[in-house]
């Protein structure tokens, strides 16, 4: 089997002589090479894992790619052709199919050389002429200034590679030869290129699951920018190696012991972990190297899925296990496809040892990721189409390629993708099997932005998995979701801002509340200017209000009702910047004959609360500028009033209420308004009962079965006990009208244990 470079010492630990590599290859000097690799030497590499390598096609790209470049030299005074020489090797390590390594041999090609794209057409195919221009493309990208660029520059990159993964194959192999030859580069751009690798090109071949390249990007770039941290982790790294010689050995022989007893071989290594992922979770929890309990990995490589199983009973019952560490990712994949089964065990010399168990196929996978979905399976389609059926990570990478090409503010991406592409995902489905990625926390609120921002803004319910389900309810790997939605709805409440993981989500919900509550306010306040035009008697008239404009600082005629609307400007304020001599008439009391009704539009999910999971969302969006009397509420049914609140929009309340009184010295702020209830779509509004309850066992049960089974819900209940025989219920409802609240009181009195219910008008 090719390993890396570092593999192989890995592989030398795996006999058990050397317990652990003595140094690691990225603290090694890179050399020049003193010979090249030759024609046969790749040739023979491809061969060992496809006999039926097409050597006349490696010969001819060998050739054609070593006279293009013929006496450029790289930093190191190496002949340049050792690069793209050294980037084929690595996918062959990778065991990739001829397409791939050929156009790793003329990746560089059209942009340094005067080949063309044509001319590579021409000799080797228009399946190697598509990757070495996509490779090209990428070169160009690099190019461009980084700062301003980075973000388009990685949307870019991601787009190149969905096309074909091949590409992004040949990139990461690139960049990671680069990345070993970083010495002779110069210092400035040393620092950049490291950087560059550890934000976005190390991430990103482990979210396609390459851990092996992962690890290696992540370790050369840690050595590059940050020398000093680098050496003390090795240091530690060496001295523990040498404490722990033996374990490995001790390990594995107690293990194949025990494993043999049942009739299983097994294949034991042992590895460290890796100096910069143990620099960063030191950082991330800040405790100091000794405290690193799970410095030492070892790979327990089994025939097959069930001996998987049978290795992890005899572990279990050979060595204490260390609770809480047990993870079982074959039944349950990550999202990069790894599969293994860990677990920790207090294990020989009273050392804590965390183990993987896995297949061979899976051990493949750990390491080599997308690459190790076999490219030579005969009749399975082009390597990207199979992909798409074998491969998360891929599936993934196609999926969020597919957002960013919609989304066309560069800054915007590196916000969601920066944060969310190279963290740990959920992948969800829609009813329809599309396959939904979102990161870890996610919730439905954000799936549904995901899917469409419409189906965002009128979401009110979901079901996961065919049950019903909050609309904040984190989603786990593999739901399938179905969002509910509602055409009444037509903004989602601006409450879900804080609820929404996502970027886009977040800016959606911040995007369509804004204009919500602007259009209301709006529409509210040219309903107050015609309101005291038509009793005014003078003409309105939009015209003459657009001539107004600069006298009322406004840039638009909506811009003046929305500030009419929020109290922020008069009507008559209006009034006098179209007529100057226009004098403000004294306002009739109440102002409820003449005065227009106001046709309220309250908007609800239908049925909002009836399952206690749906959000409540009450009557209509806390942010809009009607709301409810604050203690008490009012329904359908009740006769109402609105008073105006500068700045808050519109109180509503039923014209029973006491609170009225407050302003009854401010006829101005009255507004006449009338239900607008949609029967079709029954919606939930805020009332308020005061319930005398008898003091016994069960009573207060009984008053909420009561109301619960008439359809009412219950929001808050505060008690205070006015006796020893009684207590007072402050019960908040959410009923559909009044008839409804009737209906729920009548019951209450009914109950032998109520002994008085009345509603409550704040
Ligand atoms: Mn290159």
């Amino acid at each position: 089997m090719a390993y890396w470079r570092r593999s192989s010492r890995q592989m030398q630990a795996a006999t058990g002589q050397v317990a652990v590599a003595p140094t690691s290859p990225v603290t090694e000097k890179p050399k020049s090479r003193s010979r090249m690799m030759r024609q046969y030497d790749l040739v023979e590499r491809v061969r060992t894992y496809n006999p039926d390598t097409n050597e006349d096609l490696l010969n001819r790209a060998y050739v054609y790619a070593m006279k293009a470049h013929g006496t450029q030299t790289r930093a190191s005074g190496d002949p340049y052709f050792s690069h793209p020489l050294e980037v084929a090797a690595i996918l062959t390590n990778l065991k990739l199919d001829d397409a791939t390594i050929v156009a790793a041999l003329l990746h560089d090609t059209i942009e340094d050389t005067e080949a063309t794209r044509a001319e590579i057409d021409n000799i080797f195919g228009h399946e190697i002429g598509v990757l070495v221009e996509g490779l090209t493309k990428l070169k160009r990208l690099e190019l461009v200034s980084r700062e301003a660029k980075q973000a388009e520059n990685l949307r870019k990159l991601l787009l190149a590679i969905a096309d074909d993964v091949r590409v992004l194959l040949i990139k990461l192999a690139d960049r990671l030869h680069n990345m070993r030859t970083l010495e002779f580069v110069p210092h400035a751009s040393r620092r950049r290129i490291a950087e560059e690798t550890l934000d976005i090109y190390a991430p990103l071949a482990g979210r396609m699951g390459m851990q092996e390249m992962r690890e290696e990007l992540e370790d050369l770039s840690f050595h590059t920018l940050d020398p000093e941290a680098y050496a003390v982790v090795m240091q530690r790294l060496d001295a523990l190696a040498d404490r722990n010689r033996n374990l490995i050995g001790e390990i594995e022989s107690q293990l194949s012991k025990k494993m043999q007893k049942h009739g299983i071989t097994a294949r034991v290594y042992g590895r460290r972990k890796q100096p910069f992922s143990i620099w960063t979770k030191m950082e991330r929890k800040s405790v100091g190297f000794e405290q690193l309990s799970d410095i030492y990995g070892f790979r327990v490589v089994m025939p097959d899925v069930e001996s998987c199983y049978a290795a992890l009973g005899v572990v279990h019952t050979t060595w204490p296990v260390v609770p809480g560490r047990f993870k079982d990712y074959i039944s349950t994949p990550k999202q990069n496809d790894y599969r293994s089964l860990h677990t920790t065990v207090i294990g020989p010399g009273n050392q804590r040892v965390e183990l993987q168990i896995r297949t061979e196929e899976m051990n493949q996978i750990a390491e080599f990721g997308i690459a190790a979905h076999a490219f030579y399976k005969e009749g399975m389609g082009s390597p990207t189409e199979r992909l798409e059926h074998e491969s998360n990570a891929f599936a993934w990478l196609r999926h969020t390629v597919g957002i960013l090409s919609e989304s066309a503010n560069p800054e915007e991406f590196l916000e969601h993708t920066k944060l969310e592409l190279f963290h740990d995902q959920v992948f969800c489905f829609t009813p329809k099997g599309k396959l939904i990625a979102l990161p870890r926390q996610a919730n439905v609120i954000d799936f549904a932005y995901a899917v469409h921002t419409d189906v965002g803004n009128s979401a009110v319910g979901c079901k996961i998995n065919g049950k019903f389900a909050p609309l904040s309810s984190e989603l786990q790997n593999g739901d399938e979701v179905e969002v509910l939605t509602s055409v009444a709805q037509s903004a989602p409440p601006s409450a879900w801002e804080s609820l929404a993981v996502t970027g886009k989500a977040r800016a959606a919900i911040r995007r369509a509340t804004r204009t919500a509550v602007r259009d209301q306010y709006a529409g509210l306040g040219r309903r107050i200017v015609d309101r005291l035009f038509a009793r005014a008697k003078i003409e309105y008239a939009d015209d003459k209000l657009k001539g107004a404009l600069p006298r009322l600082a406004r840039a638009s005629i909506d811009d003046v009702m929305a500030s009419v609307g929020r109290g922020e400007l008069k009507a008559s304020d209006v009034a006098r910047a179209m007529y100057p001599d226009y004098k403000e008439e004294r306002m009739v009391r109440y102002g409820a004959k003449k005065s227009l009704a106001v046709k309220l539009k309250l908007k609800a999910p239908p049925h909002p609360a009836r399952s206690a999971s749906v959000i409540p969302v009450r009557g209509i969006n806390s942010d809009l500028p009607v709301k409810f009397a604050p203690n008490g509420g009012a329904v359908p049914g009740d006769r109402i009033v609105g008073i105006v609140t500068p700045g808050e929009g519109i109180t509503i309340y039923p014209i029973q209420s006491p609170a009225l009184k407050d302003f009854e010295e401010e006829p101005e702020r009255w507004l006449d308004v009338r239900w607008d209830i949609d029967e079709t779509m029954p919606q939930r509004f805020p009332a308020r009962i005061l319930v005398h309850n008898v003091n016994e066992p069960g009573s207060l049960a009984q008053v909420a079965t009561v109301i619960a089974e008439h359809d009412g819900n219950i929001d808050n209940i505060s008690m205070s006990r006015r006796s020893p025989d009684f207590t007072e219920l402050t019960i908040d409802l959410e009923v559909y009208d009044l008839k409804h609240l009737s209906a729920i009181i009548a019951q209450l009195r009914a109950k032998a244990v109520v002994a008085k219910v009345e509603r409550v008008n704040g």
